[in-house]
């Protein structure tokens, strides 16, 4: 058998089904789409994380594929309905970095009060040390409010509470012992956005979801209140973020995602990786590095090695 794996994994992953099968790395991490089609032929698993789509055009290159083992949570990538059709298994890693995700909410949500990013930069490169142009504020007393209470959610609102802050949530999809278990008052979207000081979100990425947070989400909020969006690009209308954040009609945006993210360098065939809020000071963002911690890693390669063993009877 013939396993490729085409993104930065846990090494445990290709030393354990090393012992069964042949065990080869993409030379490029992650390739694009026609690299993958080119490559997955006559591979039996698929170790992957989020790129690139696995449509069903790469399905129907992939001759031999039994198992996709991807190091991640979200699977909308993936064309599950197509690879189920097909008998192959999807298999992801729901939870495991869930732990990951929270924490990097919570540094920005610090972030966005405390400005260490510009702080920093005003010291060693503007050279100065002014301490009265970085005057922040707490987390402590503050409302956070959170949209899709999943487990991600639900992390980020227990650190939230060890701050001293309060917790709101919006879930239409959970019975209310999960707000009672969790101290959170569940509210509708608008009443969420009304009385956020934060609002973080933690929802899929599907139909429902597209373009949820928009203009109306941002007119029910407070004018410094602050949005994170750790969850995906595309649930929030980045167009409507740029003109709420450039008239000031909120305090900052936060994000590790992107609507169109360009893996590696970031730059596209013809034109710059950019964004209109890559110029905003009220704007804080990284590549998608929500599950990127070691620990998250070890845990997830642990689940996938497992799984793909498991559905293979290894
Ligand atoms: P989860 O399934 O445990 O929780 C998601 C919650 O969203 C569920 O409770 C669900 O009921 C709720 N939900 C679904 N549709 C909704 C809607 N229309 N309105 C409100 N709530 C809705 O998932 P999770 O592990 O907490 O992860 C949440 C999301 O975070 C994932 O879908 C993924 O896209 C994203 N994520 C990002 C990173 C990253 O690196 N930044 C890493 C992991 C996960």
């Amino acid at each position: 058998m013939k396993c490729l794996i085409i993104d930065v994994v846990h090494e445990a992953i290709a030393q354990e089904l090393g012992k069964y099968m042949e065990v080869k790395v993409s030379e490029k991490l992650p390739p694009a789409k026609d690299e993958l089609k080119a490559m997955i032929g006559d591979v039996d698993v698929l170790i992957m994380r989020v790129d690139p789509m696995i449509d069903k055009e790469v399905l129907d290159a992939a001759k031999n594929l039994k198992v996709i083992g991807v190091c991640s949570v979200g699977l909308n990538h993936i064309d599950t309905k197509y690879a189920e059709e097909k008998g192959i298994k999807v298999f992801n890693a729901p939870g495991l970095n869930g732990n990951a995700v929270a924490e990097l909410t919570i540094c920005k949500m610090l972030e966005l009060s405390r400005h260490t990013i510009p702080a920093h930069r005003d010291v060693t490169v503007n050279q100065k040390w002014d301490k009265y142009a970085f005057v922040g504020r707490e987390l402590r007393g503050k409302t956070l409010g959170v949209l899709g209470f999943g487990r991600i959610g639900q992390r980020v609102g227990e650190i939230a509470r060890v701050f001293g802050m309060k917790v709101v949530a919006y879930d239409p999809y959970l019975p209310a012992e999960i707000f009672t278990k969790n101290e959170a008052t569940s509210m509708s979207i608008a009443q969420v956005c009304e009385v956020a000081d934060f609002v973080t979100i933690h929802m899929p990425l599907n139909d429902e979801t597209r373009n949820l947070f928009n203009a109306t989400s941002i007119a029910e909020m407070k004018p410094d209140a602050v949005v994170l969006n750790m969850a995906r690009g595309g649930i929030v209308n980045e167009k409507d973020m740029y003109e709420a954040l450039k008239a000031g009609k909120i305090g900052g945006y936060a994000t590790d995602v992107l609507e169109n993210e360009v893996a590696g360098d970031g730059l596209t065939e013809d034109s710059r990786f950019y964004s209109p809020l890559f110029d905003l000071d009220n704007f804080v963002v990284s590549p998608h590095i929500g599950a990127q911690t070691v620990d998250a890693s070890r845990d997830i390669g642990q689940h996938i090695i497992a799984k793909v063993k498991e559905a293979l009877n290894l």
